[in-house]
């Protein structure tokens, strides 16, 4: 049974589903990628992916627990609520994270740089602005 505020997928109801394995050949193909999102050129991106498996066999490589699953749901979301793809040098939003990153979630200091946090309040106080001036139409 699905809640019934989860039937809706818009941009303030986004979705991320955590899957035993990756999605298709093309990421299948590259063991490093433990995530994806599904971001649109028109700006409606809703849809992220975790693959599990993966995940849990990079966190216990590195004895990361729970924090690597954590990293990879934040960053995944990052690219949703930042509408790109693209990824920063450093950072939770980098695109490949070995030694340095990798140390950084072991020790919870995995962040967004000041720019994408500006970014994500601003496009989150939008869309909230959004839905609240819909609601208040429909209740007229
Ligand atoms: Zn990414």
């Amino acid at each position: 049974m699905v809640p019934q505020d989860c039937q809706t997928v818009d941009a303030t109801h986004l979705v991320l589903k955590i899957l035993p394995h990756a999605l298709n050949a093309k990421v299948r193909d590259r063991s490093d990628v433990l995530g994806a999102a599904i971001v649109d050129e028109s700006g409606s991106s809703y849809y992220a992916y975790v693959f599990y498996e993966r995940v849990q066999g990079l966190a216990k490589e590195r004895r990361l627990g729970s924090a690597l699953l954590a990293n990879v749901i934040v960053h995944e979301l990052g690219h949703l609520l930042l509408e790109s793809n693209s990824h920063a040098v450093s950072g939770i939003m980098s695109g490949h994270w070995s030694g340095e990153e990798l140390r950084k979630i072991s020790e919870g200091n995995m962040f967004f740089h000041a720019s994408e946090s500006s970014v994500i309040r601003d496009r989150l106080i939008s869309s909230q602005g959004s839905v609240f001036s819909e609601q208040l139409a429909a209740s007229d």
